[in-house]
């Protein structure tokens, strides 16, 4: 069951990137919240911010880059999913290799990624790596996290868990080392999972017996899931809200019924008619989205998807940045919805 308070807060979020090309303004004034039990799904083309907002969130950012701006804040609940008023964290204040961090990391907040090999060490078992995870985030001995691991390993629909346990990542295929993923992620029951494009390398069966896993055990669990992807489809299926990034910036926020049944941002129903549809006729063509997402370092004035909308406001579009509007229960960031700028071509 969602709970109505936020687990986390994201407000303001600026994480720049100082590369020899120039300033990478990655994650460019970024706000959300994610509740117990919720699941968001931030979706975008590569390149748009979805990774860096989610490493920002567990302060994994690479060294060129920099929190520069905004606040992080993790509300911590008790085991009921409420939330406990002392247990406060402005996760932008820690330092990123400091112990409270390194708790909250793998503990309360943990990641799963899209290749499993970057979680993994190759040089040891899989029993070994899930159950040093316990002992650090549970106080557990080593017995009863090994126990615990091959529980999970179970949970996680792995067949035969305690032979895995005892096994290299290498030894095991792309799916079922995907599963020991989700399971070390899942094994200290973290309180938000962020998922980054956890099944984008899987077939599709395994894909689909993943996301179903996750959503069952999200049910069990009461956690919250930030899934990341540029797949609308998996999005469809898993998310609660969703938010749509374009070049640093969120374009548009909306519930997962109101964005697939009445996209309001261009670049959103651009996306939209880029991927198929069962609804849709089947001789229908897709459509890809005009031009190409422009370098990172030089990002268009105005809006940054001007020169690729086709719903283009000369003299407004390419001058002024759109502010956030309502729209019905979405919020947008376009100047289709917004009086304001229009005013500016009225004539004295
Ligand atoms: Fe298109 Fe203008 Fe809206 Fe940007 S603000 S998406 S350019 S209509």
């Amino acid at each position: 069951m969602t709970n109505p308070e936020p687990l986390i807060e994201v407000q303001g979020l600026k994480t720049f990137f100082k590369v020899r090309e120039g300033l990478v303004r990655a994650v460019n004034g970024v706000s959300f919240s994610i509740k117990s039990g919720q699941t968001l799904g931030v979706v975008g083309e590569s390149g748009c911010g979805k990774s860096i907002t989610a490493q920002s969130i567990m302060r994994l950012v690479e060294p060129a880059g920099k929190i520069v701006e905004g606040k992080i804040t993790y509300y911590r609940m008790d085991s009921h999913n409420n939330r406990t008023s002392a247990e406060v964290v402005d996760i932008t204040s820690l330092n990123p290799r400091g112990p409270e961090i390194r708790h909250i990391r793998g503990g309360e907040i943990a990641m799963v990624f899209q290749d499993p090999m970057t979680s993994f060490s190759p040089v040891h078992t899989i029993g070994d790596q899930i159950s040093e995870a316990l002992m650090l985030h549970q106080n557990m001995n080593k017995k009863e996290a090994l126990e615990r691991a091959a529980e999970t390993l179970h949970k996680v629909g792995m067949p035969k868990p305690y032979r895995v346990l005892t096994s290299f990542p290498h030894q095991l295929s792309g799916g079922m080392r995907q599963r020991s993923m989700i399971a070390m992620a899942l094994s200290c029951n973290p309180s938000l999972l962020i998922a980054d494009e956890p099944t984008t390398a899987l077939d599709v069966t395994t894909e689909a017996q993943i996301l179903e896993l996750m959503k069952k055990l999200q049910g069990s669990l009461g956690m919250a899931i930030m899934y990341i992807t540029h797949n609308l489809g998996v999005v469809a299926e898993m998310a609660d809200e969703i938010i749509v990034m374009y070049l640093g910036k969120i374009v548009e926020h909306a519930s997962v019924v109101d964005l697939f049944e009445n996209p309001k941002h261009p670049y959103t129903r651009a996306l939209l008619r880029s991927i198929p549809r069962v609804d849709k006729d089947i001789d229908e063509r897709l459509e890809s989205i005009t031009g190409m997402v422009p370098d990172p370092y030089s990002v268009p004035h105005g809006c940054p998807f001007h020169p690729r909308c086709p719903s283009l406001i000369p003299g407004i579009c390419d001058v002024i940045e759109p502010d956030g509007v309502r729209v019905d229960d979405s919020q947008v960031y376009c100047h289709l919805y917004n009086p304001e700028p229009a005013a500016v071509r009225q004539p004295l």
